[in-house]
């Protein structure tokens, strides 16, 4: 049995993953904060008769040699899967220390600490973003496609002054800092890099709907609307996938290590606007019909048709080979979960 250390594994997209992991047989170890941030793993004891799962503490993946015990504690790990990042639109007025030190330090940190100890280890996969992708200069110029080959080119001085492009500029850094590693330090894995865009679908346990994750959040927020808001309501706009797609692309990754070396795997199954969110609940989820928005369907396509960027993350399509999970079907999983949650926590 093959066993995967997993990174922020109390994460929204790692419990998806450490959940395709045991499922497929794998043996898992995984890291979190505290205990405290480790309790949500105790689901996995409804899901599986024994789960092969432990769990390992790392309350700073900024510090230096934050890896490094957990990595000799466990010579027995084949792969890794490093998911941990901050990733939130708005905490902290210092977007260095809030983004960039832990998303650098801790992938460079994960990665030294498998080179000096993880003497088994196989292939690392970091949870990359299309943060690190996106020419945000090019989103309305649709003769410019953007690839697996592209790069988000945004300076620090430009990311420095708002959270979200900090957070864009964190995961840039820390994907370039990752190649950069493995090129000049040559180890004895290979790496690849999964690169979601903005990431859907159901909360793998419904105790989370009560927290949500910054990217489910968006949704939660449209549902929240009041119905006589003011739109339009076009942002934010841009592509999704779904959390299930996004656990088996790491997943597949594994399974097929040398078929994946050096990958850049962008993960895109098309775009939404806040109107799309709207357009699925109002036609989806009979509960929040006339409490929200209706808004206007055909501006919001509109819309993306001229605002938002255009992509063809082909070459991932052809390598994974897997059918993703809709747009609008990914809404409504995220949608449908948190009305089921709250109406049974009133
Ligand atoms: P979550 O916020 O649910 O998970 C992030 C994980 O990273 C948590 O386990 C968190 O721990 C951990 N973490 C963050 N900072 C630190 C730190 N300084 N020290 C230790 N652990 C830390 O986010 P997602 O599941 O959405 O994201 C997982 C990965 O996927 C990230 O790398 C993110 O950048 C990437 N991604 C996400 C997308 C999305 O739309 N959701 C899109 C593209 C990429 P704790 O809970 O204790 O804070």
């Amino acid at each position: 049995m093959s066993v995967v250390l997993v990174t922020g594994a109390n994460g929204f997209i790692a419990l998806h993953i450490i959940n395709e992991l045991l499922k497929a047989g794998f043996s898992v170890v995984g890291t979190v904060r505290s205990p405290a941030k480790g309790k949500i793993l105790d689901n996995f004891k409804s899901l599986y008769k024994n789960p092969q799962l432990v769990l390992e503490y790392v309350p700073d993946i900024s510090k230096p040699d934050a890896f490094d015990e957990v990595v000799k504690n466990h010579p027995e790990v084949d792969y890794v899967l490093h998911t941990a990042s901050p990733f939130s639109f708005g905490v902290g007025d210092d977007n260095e220390d809030v983004f960039v030190k832990p998303a650098v330090n801790g992938t460079l940190g994960i990665l030294n600490s498998v080179k000096n100890y993880g003497h088994n280890v196989k292939h690392v996969v970091v949870t990359s973003s299309c943060a690190a992708i996106l020419n945000f200069d090019k989103f309305t110029d649709h003769s410019f496609v953007h690839t697996e080959a592209t790069w988000n080119p945004m300076p620090w001085d430009i990311a420095k002054t708002n959270p979200e492009l900090a957070y864009c500029y964190s995961k840039t850094v820390a994907e370039r800092s990752a190649r950069d590693f493995v090129a000049k330090e040559k180890p004895g894995f290979t790496i690849s890099t999964v690169n979601p865009s903005y990431v859907y679908g159901p909360q793998l346990f419904d105790e989370t709907t009560g927290d949500l994750n910054t990217s489910s959040d968006l949704i939660n927020q449209a549902m929240k609307l009041p119905h006589d808001a003011p739109g339009p309501f076009t942002e934010p706009a841009n592509m999704g996938i779904d959390v299930r797609d996004v656990a088996i692309a790491h997943l597949i990754t594994l399974q097929n290590p040398e078929k994946f070396a050096d990958a850049r795997l962008a993960l895109a199954c098309g775009y939404f606007s806040q109107q799309l969110f709207l357009d699925v609940l109002n036609s989806r989820i009979p509960e929040l019909k006339g409490k929200i928005p209706v808004g206007d369907s055909a501006a919001g396509k509109q819309y993306i048709a001229e605002n938002v960027l255009t992509y063809k993350f082909s070459k991932t399509e052809q390598l994974l080979g897997v059918k993703y999970i809709s747009i609008e079907d990914s809404i409504y999983a995220t949608a449908k979960q948190i009305v089921d949650y709250e109406s049974a926590h009133k």
